[in-house]
């Protein structure tokens, strides 16, 4: 199917702060569906509660906000109902790596053929200014005055070690990259995860976008991707060289088979094509007699 960028457009005004990252996803986002020709009523985007979360209302595609930490499992319950969607998770990193970790977690071992897309700010943005999983060590703001003192949640090192089969890190900063990464993430036929950096102009004054200019660089093809073990060494490059050195780019990607592909019922039919009338219910009540 031939989709542009403008079938994908909205009349809704985006509320975000001139110069927020966000608008650099959205435009990725939009890029990559429009490039993969995904038919926009097939696909779904899901988020939870957040600044980023507001993102499924920008795009003309479907869309369900959920509540806070929750759009993955709402992802995967779309998945479930019907596998022939495309169904993309966003949110944010409070919302995904705080309230929502365990399903971040969980959802990757199962590896569910959705792509779940996070907004990594470092800061809780929509309520005004509170250290978020990934503020940096030291860092002040409303919770924290004194400074962070807890060490900051590893994303990709999380993924790789739950059983992410496509694991990305990419920057809002350059969004002609990012839409290339989040392109492969929704061709992957597996759980992909792409982190992204996205400056919050409004409350982080560390993680600037002169901050990620100085110090992101680009993986290339002597990354090995199927390396389990160089990914993660790449996953922990930032803090080992003291955030100098911040790799962007696909980490690890693995073919393995996905979860809906393992289920009899919905392996060949999904369950939204059933006949409900001709599903034999009779063996569950003998079962329970
Ligand atoms: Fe973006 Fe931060 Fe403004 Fe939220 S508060 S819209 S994350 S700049």
């Amino acid at each position: 199917m031939v989709v542009s960028i403008k079938d994908l457009d909205v009349k809704e005004k985006m509320q975000w702060c001139p110069g927020c990252g966000n608008f650099g996803i959205v435009s990725a986002l939009k890029g990559a569906i429009a490039d993969l020709g995904l038919a926009p009523h097939e696909t779904v985007i899901c988020s939870g509660i957040g600044c980023s979360s507001k993102l499924p209302h920008y795009l003309d595609t479907y869309g369900f906000e959920s509540i806070h930490g929750r759009g993955l499992p709402v992802a995967s319950a779309i998945k479930l109902a019907n596998n022939n969607l495309n169904v993309i998770s966003v949110g944010g990193d409070g919302d995904g790596y705080g309230i929502g970790v365990q399903h971040f977690v969980h959802i990757m071992r199962r590896n569910y053929d959705l792509t779940y897309i996070v907004h990594n700010n470092q800061i809780y943005g929509l309520t005004t200014g509170q250290a978020s999983p990934t503020s940096m060590m030291g860092m002040k703001t409303k919770t924290t005055p004194w400074g962070v003192i807890e060490e900051p949640f590893r994303p990709l090192a999380t993924a790789i070690n739950s059983g992410a089969t496509f694991v990305a890190r990419g920057y809002a900063g350059d969004p002609v990259h990012l839409k290339e990464l989040i392109k492969g993430a929704i061709a992957h036929k597996g759980f992909a995860f792409v982190d992204v950096f996205q400056p919050c102009v409004t409350f982080n004054k560390i993680n600037t976008y002169p901050w990620f200019q100085q110090r992101v660089y680009k993986l290339d093809g002597t990354h090995d991707v199927k390396d389990k073990w160089a990914a993660m060494q790449k996953a922990y490059e930032d803090e080992k060289t003291n955030y100098q050195k911040v790799p962007i780019g696909l980490f690890y990607k693995v073919e393995k088979p996905t979860y809906e592909s393992q289920l009899p019922q919905i392996k060949d039919v999904p369950l939204v094509k059933h006949d409900l009338k001709k599903i034999d219910i009779s063996m569950a009540y003998k079962e329970l007699e």
